[in-house]
């Protein structure tokens, strides 16, 4: 019925070794300093995150102009546990986030500055 396993491994933990390795020690380190280790809303320096402005499902490598692809500097803003669950349950607080990027970074999309 089953095939002999020795050694399962539980799916989740194979899941979460993967999440972590998601965005590069090195840009995440850039990104906390860049942002002053404060989160870009509210200034609470406490239970930091980096948030994705442009979604990882919604990122396409032909329409934004960010050269390390998804996890590009200027697609990161370190924010707060609370401003990072507010930005993903209200539309206008992500929107806020998009924003925030075009006037601190400039334009993100290719075919504006081309
Ligand atoms: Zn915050």
């Amino acid at each position: 019925m089953y095939g002999f396993n020795p050694c399962p491994k539980p799916r989740h933990t194979l899941k979460k070794k993967r999440r972590l390795k998601d965005i590069p020690k090195d840009i995440r380190r850039f990104v906390y300093e860049r942002d002053n280790k404060c989160c870009v809303r509210c200034g609470n320096p406490h239970n930091l995150q980096l948030h994705h402005i442009i979604t990882k499902g919604r990122y396409d490598p032909r329409r934004y102009n960010f050269k390390q692809g998804v996890h590009d500097p200027r697609n990161l803003a370190t924010v707060c546990v609370g401003c990072h669950r507010k930005i993903h349950d209200q539309p206008e607080a992500m929107l806020e986030m998009l924003e925030w990027q075009r006037l601190r970074f400039g334009e993100v999309l290719k075919y504006a500055t081309e």
